[in-house]
């Protein structure tokens, strides 16, 4: 009998979740191997990027022992025990179910696109989400290559940067920078222009799909593609393929998580103050309305109101709040 490693099989290891399929788990352990693993109980409340303690539970389905070229399959499989204590969780959320998108993050990038036309609302809720839980905002505006709408985006986005936000203009389909077809006097940024963007930074990238995610990944992260297959057949075992949130790790002190195209993005489980205080150019009207539970719909003496009215705020996002909140977030 071999002592030793019937200990190790007791032994709580800890792990950084790198992949989420349902209740199957590929985690990542200090010394780079991976494991594929369950949690205990129904509902899953784990996550891509939670740090979790493991336990061993054995070796690794028959299926899942193939030879790797990414170095990604997992060698053994374990039960995730407990998750750490996080120090950001992005959700979403709408009247009926509450859906975690990633955690300890430090920065959100919203990948929006001159083409086809993104939803600003999308873009103000991802914003209220990332000022929620406290997170740097990055929007990337994708495939400048296509200067006809590029125009229109900028505009869209105009009073995004103008509030502060950075907006990172970029064409993924370009892989340096480089002047477009010499039809336009601007330069068109590479993807290798979001790179400084992302270091010491756990970032998560979301956006809705058709916005250029995948050819963004791909150009970073050459290996992805062929990685990703691998998992979700790993972890799928044949079952119907979706699409999941991955983990990947860029270097010591920088990963980055993509999600699977978001549609929609409920604010369902914050409050009316907490939406006001996302919409951060608010912040100093705040409080100055003639009522103090306004809405900033119809009310008179409503401070939010005059200010559109007097140009210092974007008529546009006012009314992006109030879509948001008679929508009941
Ligand atoms: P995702 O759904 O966000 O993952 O989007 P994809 O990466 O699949 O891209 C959607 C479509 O946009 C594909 O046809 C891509 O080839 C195209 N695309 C992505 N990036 C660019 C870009 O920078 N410029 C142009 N012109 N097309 C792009
Ligand atoms: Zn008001």
């Amino acid at each position: 009998m071999n002592l030793s490693s019937d200990c190790s099989q007791g032994r709580l290891l800890d792990a950084k979740v790198i992949a989420a399929f349902g209740r199957r788990y590929l985690v990542r352990l200090a010394d780079n191997s991976t494991m594929t693993c369950l949690t205990r109980g129904k509902r899953s409340e784990v996550v891509c990027g939670d740090i979790v303690k493991i336990k061993r539970t054995g070796q690794p389905l028959p299926e899942l022992v193939t030879n790797s070229s990414t170095g990604l399959m997992p060698d053994t499989q374990g039960v995730i025990e407990s998750t750490t204590p996080r120090s950001s969780l992005l959700h979403r959320s709408d009247s009926f179910r509450s859906k975690i998108i990633a955690a300890n993050i430090s920065q959100i990038i919203v990948m929006v696109a001159t083409e086809p036309s993104f939803s600003d609302e999308l873009l103000a809720r991802c914003l209220v989400a990332a000022y929620d839980q406290d997170l740097e905002v990055l929007i990337v505006l994708n495939k400048c290559d296509l200067s006809d709408s590029a125009a229109t985006a900028r505009k869209q986005l105009a009073p995004y940067s103008s509030i502060g936000y950075r907006v990172l203009e970029i064409s993924a389909k370009t892989p340096s920078d480089s002047s477009n077809n010499g039809t336009e006097e601007r330069m068109v940024a590479g993807v290798s222009s979001l790179c400084p963007h992302l270091i010491n930074h756990s970032s998560v990238l979301v956006g809705q799909s058709g916005m250029g995610k995948s050819t963004v990944i791909n150009a970073l992260l050459p290996d992805a593609q062929a990685a990703t297959r691998e998992i979700s057949s790993a972890l799928n075992s044949g079952k119907h393929t979706t699409t999941h949130a991955r983990l990947y790790q860029l270097d010591n002190n920088s990963s980055l998580i993509d999600c699977p195209g978001v549609q929609a993005f409920g604010l369902h489980h914050l409050s009316f103050g907490r939406i006001e205080q996302g919409f951060v150019e608010f912040a100093q009207y705040l409080g100055q309305c003639r009522f103090h539970d306004c809405h900033h719909l119809h009310e008179p003496g409503c401070a939010l109101r005059n200010a559109v009215e007097t140009g210092k705020i974007d008529a546009r996002r006012l009314a992006l709040f109030q879509q948001i909140t008679t929508a009941q977030y």
